[in-house]
């Protein structure tokens, strides 16, 4: 070992996410971030395209979010959930117990994404064994789905685009139904909704919720779907007596150009997860939101407690933060923003809807999707965008882009030209 420099050491011995150790893809080496860039060890500045996957909305490195850390670390880092309370995680449930829907009145603080899913789902399977209805215990969900990594989070992500194919009949086997076809800005048709509606009409004996990323699927295809298969299916789960719950963890604060995606259809789910920009990507906390009647049932069922309770439950430091992040959006005319963002994505990329190995391109708030016809050499890709000073990581057929929000016209403007620069470029495989 005493020979490797770091970035070996990295690639022989450092798992990255979904990377092989015996091929690792090359990682480059961040020295520091500051604003929207990224500065490599070797002084390369890069524009970071993707807020750490959708979490850096305010950029790195922010004076206000650093002092709420630093304030907060003074007093104490970290404190059990059981039996105390504090301040910071007060603050934030008012806080956020006030924006997200009304209807959604106790909330459960978690360490991930994937544990936020976790809890949402133990919330909806305890529910139903409360009201002694032990059989429905299995959940319906659309195809293209992402939920995370963990077990059950893996079971209700698509199969196939999901990422988690390889553990096939180890999961627990869900009811998948067909991703959503019509998209944000198309005629609404109700055979987008009819085989949900089969599926609930036969199965919902044995189903506990339906879940689903509202109006945005992310990691599972980066696809926008219309409002209207919310509202439709918010009607089907309240007729056939299935908790609605909603995974906002992406397109949550801000990032669809509404608050949460929920508010473009004035859905209101039973049971909401959401996690990464609420601490503006400076530490991982994520918090599962229900309702009265949801927390009351299963706290008078028989197990009289919800089940769930992690070692860095409500982290007061990643609270802190989490309050300042939120204030900080809240205190800008951040619509306004996002609109600038999403009318400058429309004007530099749309054009590319016509190059024949561009399949298609979408935009929504302030993401930016460019779907291929091909899968992308992510290695090569990777290269050639840091080589132009920007940071893009793309996936399967999709090259997309989710800036920080601070993202200036000129940054902005850099970045998308040379993304614009390197699809053009591209060369379907051989
Ligand atoms: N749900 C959605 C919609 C996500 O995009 C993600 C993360 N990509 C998760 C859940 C899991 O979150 P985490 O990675 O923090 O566990």
């Amino acid at each position: 070992m005493a020979n490797l420099t770091d970035l070996q050491f990295d690639q022989q011995h450092i798992w990255h996410p979904y990377t092989s150790m015996t091929q690792p893809l090359p990682t480059f080496k961040v020295k520091r971030a500051q604003g929207v860039m990224i500065e490599l060890e070797d002084g390369r500045q890069l524009i970071d395209g993707m807020s750490s996957w959708w979490c850096a909305i305010h950029g790195y490195n922010h004076p206000e979010l650093n002092q709420a850390v630093t304030d907060q670390l003074q007093q104490m880092s970290h404190i059990m959930f059981g039996g105390l309370t504090h301040d910071p995680a007060i603050q934030l449930a008012k806080l956020l117990l006030k924006i997200t829907p009304p209807s959604l009145d106790k909330i459960f603080f978690a360490d991930s994404g994937s544990v936020a899913v976790e809890v949402a789902l133990k919330m909806a399977v305890q529910y139903w064994a409360s009201l002694h209805q032990p059989n429905k215990t299995n959940f319906v969900t659309p195809r293209s789905g992402y939920h995370g990594d963990t077990w059950n989070a893996m079971s209700v992500c698509d199969p196939v685009t999901g990422m988690h194919q390889i553990f096939g009949s180890s999961l627990p086997n869900r009811i998948f139904v067909p991703a959503p076809q019509i998209g944000f800005d198309q005629a609404w048709n109700s055979a987008d909704i009819a085989e949900l509606e089969k599926t609930l009409i036969e199965q919902h004996e044995n189903i506990a919720g339906l879940i689903l990323e509202p109006i945005v699927q992310g990691a599972g295809g980066m696809r926008f779907y219309h409002p209207e298969y919310l509202r439709q299916a918010k009607l089907l789960c309240k007729q056939y007596n299935i908790l609605l719950i909603f995974d906002e963890i992406a397109t949550g604060f801000g990032r669809t150009g509404k608050l949460f995606a929920w508010e473009w259809a004035a859905v209101e789910p039973d049971i909401m997860c959401i996690g990464k920009g609420l601490t503006g990507g400076y530490m991982t906390l994520s918090a599962t939101l229900t309702t009265q009647k949801v927390a009351n049932t299963i706290s008078q069922g028989e197990a009289g407690v919800f089940m769930h309770g992690p070692t860095f439950m409500a982290n007061p430091l990643a609270c802190a933060v989490a309050v300042k992040s939120t204030e900080l959006l809240l205190s800008q005319d951040w619509q306004a923003n996002i609109r600038r963002i999403e009318t400058q994505l429309k004007f530099h990329l749309l054009a590319l809807s016509s190059l024949e190995h561009v399949k298609d391109v979408r935009i929504l708030g302030a993401i930016g999707v460019v779907e291929l016809t091909f899968n992308v050499d992510m290695k090569m890709l990777q290269q050639e965008f840091v080589r132009r000073g920007i940071w893009i990581r793309p996936f399967g057929k999709l090259v997309y882009v989710m800036p920080p929000y601070i993202i200036s016209e000129h940054e902005l403007k850099i970045l998308l030209e040379q993304m614009v620069e390197v699809v053009k470029n591209m060369e379907q495989p051989a």
